[in-house]
């Protein structure tokens, strides 16, 4: 580091560095504090198949690029992925890349190539050692890799040939095995490690998808094993642990025991893809309330908020609010994107003293409640046409509703039938995001989707059809929907992201219900 304040700088310093993350074998709770600031500084962030894809709210101001070899159309191979890291990070005048590796790192996870790669090429590098699966998938199991009495000692190889071959003899003295990469193989490894001299009645244990709601565990012995994961159908990713410490898990089985995991992990969302369809930072809340009834979400923002294409516009319009009687606010985005621009205008809260308040909804009324402002009105049922219909306004009076160019025209029709006078400026636009091919696939595959929009509602019909199970986070989000030809429609009973989590719950319920 130089001081900037005594050397004059001769050019701007480089920003390219690239922090090589272990995401942690799944549970988006296992990332750990140095990785999350990582994401968040990040401007680029390439992920991997195991790297949980809901750990990207942690960088929604960065570009992301799927770069996992499963279920990818076109093969990414290790080289071309060390190619990208680098120029990514050399690009314009350098960036943060991220890169995002399911686990630890090292762990094979071919991170060392990748910091080589890094090395090589001169671009600035850290390392972020992550939880491995290899401890953490055995450990929610309730199947601890070492303890006093049953192993002193643990190794983790692959089951892979390609990526190390079977030198098990070396390995007779360690207590514990822990197998990656392994289920594919299993039978030829459990042959080869009784051959080596292992016990035909070691106890072995596998498990699938370890740390997320859809975590499978198979039993049994090194004997068996092969024959046990075949039989509950348990496939890759799973890691096999042998050694007497998988007997513990009788006593110590915690995370999939339906007694002793949270109250509602038995509910029909446990276990169930839930997709959250609203943009990144607006979607976290639903997915922790999700995600506490056990199911496992996808988040894929399909609608993003972007900057009013007329800001002078915008701002004459704030700067003088004379005459105004209402502000109108819909969304929780204009709350946002109202503070934003007061600020750039030099201006703050007090600036809305002589206008009374009408949020749409509990929630917007809580945006503005965080920045100190009571909404003078809320509707006792959210919404545009209930707001429409019972705002405490005089006829004549002037309302101004600060929202996206997407606005429906209900809440207007509904105030100038009164008699009140309505105007619109465009606070905020809301545009389609693009997701990519890898993101389109897992909504595919997801039991329920959630919408909280109506532009969500028509973006989603546009990029995949409209075969999906829906839950509407009210009626006229549901009418939308329907609009745009979904037909499999939940709609929540209440405003808020629990009344949404219901619905969804509903939803998956009644499409289990045979017809
Ligand atoms: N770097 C990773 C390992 C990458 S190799 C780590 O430290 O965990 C990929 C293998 O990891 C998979 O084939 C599987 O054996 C294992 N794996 C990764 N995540 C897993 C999970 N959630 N449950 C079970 N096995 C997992």
């Amino acid at each position: 580091m130089t001081d900037a304040a005594s050397a004059p700088q001769p050019a701007a310093p480089s920003r390219a560095f690239v922090s090589l993350i272990g995401a942690g074998p799944g549970d988006p709770g296992l990332l750990t504090l140095r990785g999350a600031e990582a994401l968040r500084q990040a401007d680029v962030v390439l992920f991997d198949y195991l790297a949980n894809p809901e750990l990207l709210r942690f960088c929604p101001q960065a570009q992301t690029i799927y770069v996992g070899k499963k279920g990818f159309s076109e093969y990414i191979s290790q080289e071309q992925i060390n190619a990208l890291i680098v120029t990514k990070a050399q690009e314009g005048g350098g960036q943060r890349v991220a890169r995002l590796k399911g686990g630890d790192v090292f762990v094979f996870g071919r991170g060392g190539e990748e910091a080589e790669a890094c090395a090589e090429a001169g671009v600035p590098f850290e390392i972020v050692p992550g939880v491995t699966s290899a401890v953490a998938a055995p450990a929610y199991a309730g199947i601890p890799v070492t303890h006093r009495e049953a192993a002193r000692s643990f190794a983790v190889l692959t089951g892979n040939t390609k990526e190390g071959g079977a030198h098990y003899e070396r390995l007779s003295g360690v207590d514990t095995l822990v197998l990656l990469m392994g289920v594919r193989n299993l039978d030829q490894i459990a042959a080869e490690l009784i051959q080596a001299g292992r016990a035909p009645e070691t106890p072995a244990a596998t498990v699938q998808w370890g740390t997320t709601p859809q975590q499978r565990v198979a039993t049994g012995t090194l004997a068996t094993i092969a024959h046990r994961v075949r039989e509950a159908g348990l496939e890759a990713p799973a890691v096999t642990v042998v050694g007497e410490v998988v007997r513990l898990r009788e006593t110590l089985r915690w995370f999939d025991h339906a007694e002793h995991a949270a109250p509602d992990f038995g509910g029909p969302l446990a276990g169930r893809r839930v997709a959250v369809t609203r943009t990144r930072d607006g979607a976290s809340g639903l997915s922790d309330v999700l995600r506490a009834r056990g199911a496992s979400v996808l988040e894929v923002p399909l609608i993003r908020f972007a900057e009013t294409g007329d800001e002078a516009a915008l701002h004459a319009r704030l700067r003088d609010l004379a005459g105004v009687g209402w502000l109108l606010l819909t969304s929780n985005q204009a709350v946002t994107a109202l503070f934003t621009q007061l600020e750039r205008l030099g201006l703050d809260a007090r600036h809305l003293a002589g206008v009374r308040l009408a949020a749409v909804g509990p929630s917007t009324a809580r945006s503005l409640a965080e920045r100190g402002l009571r909404a003078d009105f809320v509707p006792a049922t959210p919404g545009a046409r209930h707001l429409g219909a019972e705002l405490p306004a005089r006829p004549g009076e002037v309302t101004l509703h600060l929202t996206s160019q997407l606005a429906e025209d209900e809440l207007e029709r509904a105030l100038v039938t009164r008699g009140l006078r309505y105007e619109r400026a465009e606070l905020y636009r809301t545009e389609p995001a693009q997701p990519g091919e890898h993101a389109l696939a897992r909504l595919r595959g997801a039991d329920v989707v959630t919408l909280a929009s109506g532009s969500a509602a028509r973006h989603l019909a546009a990029l995949a059809g409209t075969d999906f199970v829906v839950a509407a986070m009210g009626p006229q989000t549901a009418d939308a929907a329907r609009e745009a030809g979904f037909t499999r429609v939940t709609v929540a009973q209440g405003a808020s992201l629990e009344a949404l989590a219901d619905a969804a719950a509903q939803a998956v319920a009644a499409a289990a219900r045979p017809t």
